[in-house]
């Protein structure tokens, strides 16, 4: 991660205040301009810049109010944010700071004290997001653990509550795991669990998609947006990438049974996460029992595959 040149989002109503620092910061950095608050957002949103540069006096939206929008951006909380502005009272400054912004920094400035400070923000940032990476990512298969398993599900079922969309969750679980490490030793079974959870990984097709190693020989996939047959279909298509599989040492071909469950979470349902988990879980021992290498769904428990 991290490889890129980190960027920085610029906000300013006036384009040749916006080229000026691009002049001297584009050699170091990946520049987007905004010359207002709605553009700010949608390029915030999409681009996830290192940090952002904010004006406050802006037609329409101004800075304060901007800062607000973009704190609200869960994938926006922790990127810094200066206020790069010509109101210089105590009160102003005072206010952007109260608003938790990283710096307020009055024009006319001076360059190389801004980029420096924008270099140790920046720098800071970077540390913090692959401490954050390290702590939400499984050591062996390298995906998503367990923590961020249960932190994604709890963001995205207050999503759903809120929004009133579906969430879906499928559990999966290797078949036969035992025998298999058994038969070849461990650490061809680690290499084994390791292309599994790539393959699982790079089936979902949506950003807002999650596989996780929940544990052991068992993943966990977050699907937001997903209803019933939508998860069914993922889920099938899952279950037949890893059948496809070609594993070591000979050519091995392993299965998963997939539990499936979906929900409106509301407040009148009074259906909570746990119980979600639990009847993706039901689902999956539905499908351990009616065979293993095949998809099941709560409620109902139809089954699919072979
Ligand atoms: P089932 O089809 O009912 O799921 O059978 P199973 O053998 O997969 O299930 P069981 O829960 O009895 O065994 C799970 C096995 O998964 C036990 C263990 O050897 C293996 N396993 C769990 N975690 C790891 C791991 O990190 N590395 C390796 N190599 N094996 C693991
Ligand atoms: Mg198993
Ligand atoms: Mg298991």
């Amino acid at each position: 991660m991290h490889t890129e040149k980190p960027a920085i989002l610029i906000v300013d109503d006036i384009p040749a205040n916006i080229r000026l620092l691009e002049a001297f910061l584009s050699p170091d950095y990946t520049i987007y301009g905004a010359q207002n608050g709605i553009d700010a957002l949608s390029i915030a949103e999409h681009q996830i810049p290192d940090l952002i540069l904010l004006d406050i006096m802006m037609p329409g939206m101004d800075g304060f109010e901007l800062y607000g929008h973009i704190r609200k951006i869960n994938a926006l909380r922790q990127v810094p944010i200066f206020f790069v502005t010509s109101l210089n009272s105590t009160t102003n400054e005072l206010c952007g700071l109260n608003l938790g912004a990283d710096d307020y920094i009055t024009k006319p400035f001076n360059l190389d004290i801004v980029s420096q400070k924008i270099k140790n923000h920046i720098d800071r940032k970077r540390e913090r997001d692959r401490l954050e990476f390290i702590g939400f990512t499984d050591v062996l298969t390298t995906i998503a653990n367990r923590r961020r398993f249960d932190e994604y599900l709890d963001i995205e079922w207050r999503r759903a509550r809120r929004t009133g969309s579906t969430l879906s969750l499928l559990m999966i679980d290797i078949d036969h795991f035992k025998k298999f490490n058994d038969l070849y030793g461990h650490t061809v079974g680690d290499e084994c669990l390791r292309a599994i959870a790539q393959t699982l990984n790079s089936g979902l097709n949506r950003a807002a998609d999650l596989a996780a190693r929940y544990g052991g020989e068992e993943f966990g996939c977050i699907l937001p947006g997903s209803d019933g047959p939508g998860a069914r279909t993922i889920a099938e298509r899952l279950r037949k990438d890893v059948e496809a599989l070609k594993l070591p040492p000979e050519n091995y071909s392993a299965t998963v049974s997939i539990g499936a469950a979906s929900c409106v979470p509301s407040l009148e349902t009074g259906l909570s996460v746990k119980e979600l988990i639990q009847q993706a879980d039901a689902a999956l021992y539905a499908a351990k029992a009616e065979g293993r290498n095949r998809v099941c769904t709560m409620p109902g428990l139809e089954t699919e595959g072979k």
